[in-house]
C-alpha cells in the first residue's frame, strides 16, 4: 500500500536503479555531478530532438505544439487536442495520473487509425534497427506517414529491444488509459532512433529474449516496486527505525550514478560484494542473501564439485537430509529414486554412490538446490580468482592457452558515435617472409565530416575493399589471413549492419563466420578467468600495456568527436583528430599486445584449481 507522501514520477523511475530512486529521496550524502560525458549525451539528445521535431514540424501542418507553461495548462491543453482528435501532438503532457501515481510527457501523440485514442512515441537519440535477418523484422513507419497504420516491415532488419525505451513507453501506455485516451486497437508504442523512421513496439510481447514478460508486466511490476521503496524512504526520512528497502549492488548503470561515490564505498568493503563480479546481477545476488553468501570471500568459500552437481539440476536436499539419519553404506539409488537416473548418473560421475562418498558434498552449497543457479561454479570461480594472488587463472581445463595466429594479422577497432560509425582502425601484422602485399603497420579509415549516412558506408566500403584486398593476396600466396576484433558483438554488429547498407551482406557474413574473424574477448574469457572486468582496457593491464593518450575510453572519444568534426578553431579540430587517432591505434597495439601475451605467457598463469576443487 503507497503512503500518500509518494508524489506521481515520471516513466524514469521505472529503468532506473530502485537504490538511486532511495538514494534520491534520503540524499545520504552529497551526489556526484554529471560528468562531461553524460552531459554531452543529454546535450547531443535534445540537439537530435530539436532536429527531428523541426522536421516533423515542416512534414506535418497539422501538427499541435503544446506551448511551454504551467503544467496544469499544459495537461489541459494536451487532453482538449486529443479530444478535438489533432493529427499529431508535440511536446504533450499527459494528464496527471493520481491513482497512478505518473506524470510523463510523450515528445508525440499519434492518433490510432481509427481515431479512437492516442499512442505515444518518443525521440531517442540512438539506433532502434539492428540488421538480422534471422529475428522477425521490424514495423517501422516513415516520418511524413507517422501512423501504424502506415508501419510496414523492414526485412532484414530487427528492432531492438532497449528495456529502458520499452519501460517508458509503457508508462505512457498506463497514463493513456488512465485518462481513457489510449487506442483501442492494441497497446503500440513508437521510438523514433537515429534510423529515423519510427520503430513501433508491441508493449504486449514479450520484453526480450531472457524475459518472457511482456513490457508491460515488466513495467507495472518495476514501477509499483519503485512506489514502495520510495514510500519506504520516505519512512525512514521521517523515522530512521523505519527499514529501507534496498540496498546497493554494482550493476552497469552505477559507473555513471551520482550516487557511486555513496554505493561504491560499501560495496566494496572487506572482500567486497557479490555483485562486483562480472555477471553477478540483483538476482543472484538475493539469492546468495538467502543462502547467508554475503560477499565474494563466503561465495569463494562454496564447494565447486557441490556447486555443479547442482547447476546440473541434481536435487541434493534429500541426500544431506539422509545424512546421519541413513547408514553410510545406504545405496544413493535408495535416497534419490531409482527414477531418477540422470540425477543418479550425474551423483555416479561425481564419485557419489552411497552416503558415505556424500559426506564430502558441502552443506550450504547443496542448499542452493531449492533454486539453482546454472552459473554457480563459474561465479565461486570467478570469486576465488578475484580474490587470489594471481592477476589471472587458467580455467578449469585449459593446460594451455591457445590463440589463432594467422601469416598475416589485422587487429581492427572501430570508434562510433550515436549516428554511425567514423574510423575503422587497422594495425596489420606480417608474420610470413616474403610478403609483398602491402605494408604492415597502422592505418585509419576515418571521416571527420558530419555524419551522414552516405558519409558511414563510403567509408565502410572504403575500409572493406581494403580487408577483403588484404585477405585476398593472403589467400592467393598461400598465407593464413586472421582479423581480430575484441568483443565481436560490438564489431559484428556494426559490421552487420553496414554490409546490409552497401550490398555486402553476404560476403561479410561469409567472412565473419569464418576462421579468419577472431573475437580475442572469447579467446581470453573461455581460456582464463581474473573474477573483474574482461574489457580490453582491463586485460590489457595483464601485459603491461599503457595508452598514450589521458582517459582513453568510449566516452572520453565522443567528446573528442564533437571536437574532431564540429570545432570552429582548426587547431582544436587537428587536436582532437590526433587525440582519436592515437588512442584507435592504442586500442589495435593493445589487442595485438594482448594476443602475443596470450600466445607466449598467459599458459604460465596458474589454474583456478589452485584455489580450492
Ligand atoms: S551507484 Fe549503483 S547501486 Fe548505487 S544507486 Fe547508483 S546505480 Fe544504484
Amino acid at each position: 500500500m503507497i503512503t500518500p507522501d509518494v508524489p506521481p514520477q515520471g516513466g524514469y523511475l521505472a529503468k532506473q536503479c530502485p537504490v538511486r530512486a532511495q538514494w534520491d529521496v534520503i540524499r545520504p550524502t552529497e551526489p556526484r555531478p554529471d560528468s562531461p560525458v553524460l552531459e554531452r549525451r543529454f546535450a547531443r539528445g535534445r540537439e537530435f530532438e530539436q532536429q527531428i521535431v523541426a522536421r516533423l514540424i515542416d512534414l506535418h501542418p497539422g501538427a499541435l505544439i503544446i506551448a511551454p507553461g504551467e503544467r496544469a495548462d499544459r495537461e489541459a491543453d494536451t487532453l482538449a487536442a486529443m479530444r478535438a482528435a489533432v493529427p499529431l501532438i508535440l511536446g504533450g503532457r499527459l494528464p496527471t495520473d493520481l491513482i497512478g501515481r505518473r506524470v510523463g510527457e510523450p515528445d508525440l501523440l499519434i492518433p490510432a487509425d481509427d481515431q479512437a485514442g492516442y499512442r505515444a512515441v518518443d525521440i531517442k537519440h540512438h539506433r532502434c534497427l539492428d540488421a538480422d535477418p534471422g529475428r522477425p523484422p521490424a514495423h517501422c513507419s516513415p516520418l511524413h506517414h507517422l501512423g501504424w497504420a502506415a508501419a510496414a516491415p523492414v526485412p532484414g532488419s530487427a528492432a531492438r529491444n532497449r528495456r529502458e525505451d520499452l519501460l517508458q513507453l509503457a508508462h505512457y501506455q498506463r497514463m493513456l488509459e488512465a485518462a481513457g485516451m489510449a487506442a483501442g486497437d492494441g497497446r503500440l508504442g513508437g521510438i523514433i532512433g537515429v534510423d529515423r523512421v519510427v520503430a513501433w513496439y508491441d508493449l504486449d510481447a514479450a520484453l526480450g529474449r531472457q524475459e518472457r514478460r511482456s513490457a508491460m508486466q515488466v513495467y507495472d511490476a518495476e514501477f509499483e516496486f519503485r512506489l514502495q521503496v520510495l514510500a519506504a524512504a520516505a519512512e525512514h526520512l521521517a523515522d530512521p527505525d523505519r527499514p529501507l528497502l534496498v540496498e546497493p549492488a554494482r550493476i552497469s548503470e552505477c559507473p555513471e550514478c551520482p550516487w557511486w561515490s555513496w554505493c561504491g564505498p560499501q560495496l566494496q568493503t572487506g572482500p567486497g560484494d557479490v555483485s562486483l563480479l562480472p555477471r553477478v546481477g540483483w538476482r543472484a545476488r538475493r539469492m546468495h542473501r538467502d543462502h547467508g553468501v554475503t560477499n565474494r570471500a563466503e561465495l569463494a568459500a562454496l564447494d565447486h564439485r557441490t556447486a555443479t552437481l547442482v547447476a546440473d539440476g541434481v536435487d541434493l536436499r534429500p541426500i544431506i537430509a539422509a545424512l546421519g539419519t541413513l547408514p553410510d553404506d545406504t545405496p544413493i539409488t535408495a535416497v534419490v529414486g531409482a527414477r531418477k537416473r540422470a540425477q543418479r548418473a550425474r551423483l555416479a560421475g561425481a564419485g557419489i554412490r552411497t552416503l558415505h562418498q556424500a559426506r564430502a558434498l558441502g552443506k550450504s552449497t547443496a542448499a542452493y538446490a531449492d533454486q539453482p543457479m546454472r552459473d554457480l561454479p563459474e561465479q565461486i570461480d570467478l570469486a576465488r580468482a578475484a580474490l587470489g594472488g594471481a592477476p589471472a587463472y587458467r580455467r578449469r581445463g585449459v593446460r594451455r592457452v591457445e590463440v589463432p595466429r594467422g601469416d598475416v594479422e589485422v587487429d581492427i577497432d572501430l570508434e562510433n558515435v550515436e549516428d554511425g560509425v567514423y574510423l575503422w582502425g587497422t594495425l596489420v601484422t606480417i608474420r610470413s617472409p616474403g610478403w609483398a602485399g602491402g605494408p604492415a603497420g597502422y592505418r585509419a579509415f576515418c571521416r571527420w565530416a558530419p555524419m551522414t549516412a552516405a558519409v558511414e558506408t563510403g567509408l565502410f566500403a572504403e575500409f572493406w575493399a581494403w580487408l577483403a584486398g588484404l585477405r585476398g593476396v593472403a589467400a592467393e600466396t598461400g598465407r593464413t589471413f586472421r582479423a581480430y576484433c575484441y568483443n565481436a558483438a560490438a564489431e559484428g554488429g556494426q559490421l552487420r549492419r553496414l554490409a546490409a547498407a552497401t550490398d555486402l551482406t553476404d560476403e561479410v557474413a561469409a567472412f565473419t563466420s569464418s576462421a579468419d574473424w577472431v573475437d580475442l574477448l572469447r579467446v581470453f574469457d573461455t581460456q582464463l578467468i581474473t573474477g573483474s572486468s574482461t574489457g580490453l582496457k582491463a586485460v590489457a593491464r595483464l601485459c603491461g600495456f599503457t595508452w598514450a593518450v589521458q582517459d582513453p575510453g568510449g566516452g572520453e572519444s565522443m567528446l573528442h568527436y564533437d571536437q574532431a568534426v564540429g570545432a570552429a578553431d582548426p587547431a582544436a579540430a587537428q587536436a582532437a583528430r590526433d587525440w582519436l587517432l592515437a588512442y584507435n591505434r592504442d586500442d589495435v597495439a593493445a589487442a595485438l599486445a594482448l594476443r602475443d601475451w596470450l600466445d607466449q605467457t598467459a599458459s604460465s598463469y596458474p589454474p583456478i584449481e589452485v584455489l580450492g576443487t
